[in-house]
């Protein structure tokens, strides 16, 4: 009764290869331990995790500045059709503004001018150097 253990240990005793083999064992589980409690010990103390902040906040700057840099994009591409749409109507009702009013300027001039006048100028001869001769 109770011989198996003692056994072991004596077969350990005994043999230098199973008690390497269980030295380097006995290694590697303070290690795992070790590990283990360091990492529990991290886990613990880091709650807010300080280390995947500075690797995701530039990510998310690239991201956001991307995101700008294409709104705005789109931004430009809706408005500057429509402004240059406006701007075209602009010119076009400028245009059509200083078409109305030479229009009115030719109109009122002609109605202006007195018959008299009018009717002088259409005598007058057709070169001026002659006329003025004439005249003189
Ligand atoms: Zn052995």
């Amino acid at each position: 009764m109770g011989e198996g253990a003692p056994a072991e240990i004596q077969h350990l005793a005994d043999c230098e290869t199973c008690r390497a083999e269980r030295g380097r064992l006995e290694e590697a589980f303070a290690a795992f331990r070790v590990s283990v409690h360091e990492w529990t010990d991290h886990e613990r103390t880091s709650v807010a995790p300080p280390v995947l902040e500075p690797a995701i906040a530039p990510r998310l700057y690239v991201g956001s500045a991307l995101r700008w840099s294409l709104l705005s994009a789109a931004l430009a591409m809706a408005i500057i059709p429509v402004y240059r749409n406006a701007v075209e109507q602009q010119r076009q009702a400028r245009a059509e503004e200083d078409a109305h009013l030479l229009e009115q300027v030719s109109d009122q001039l002609s109605r202006s001018m007195p018959r008299s006048i009018e009717l002088l100028v259409n005598l007058l001869p057709e070169d001026k150097s002659t006329s003025e001769a004439d005249i003189r």
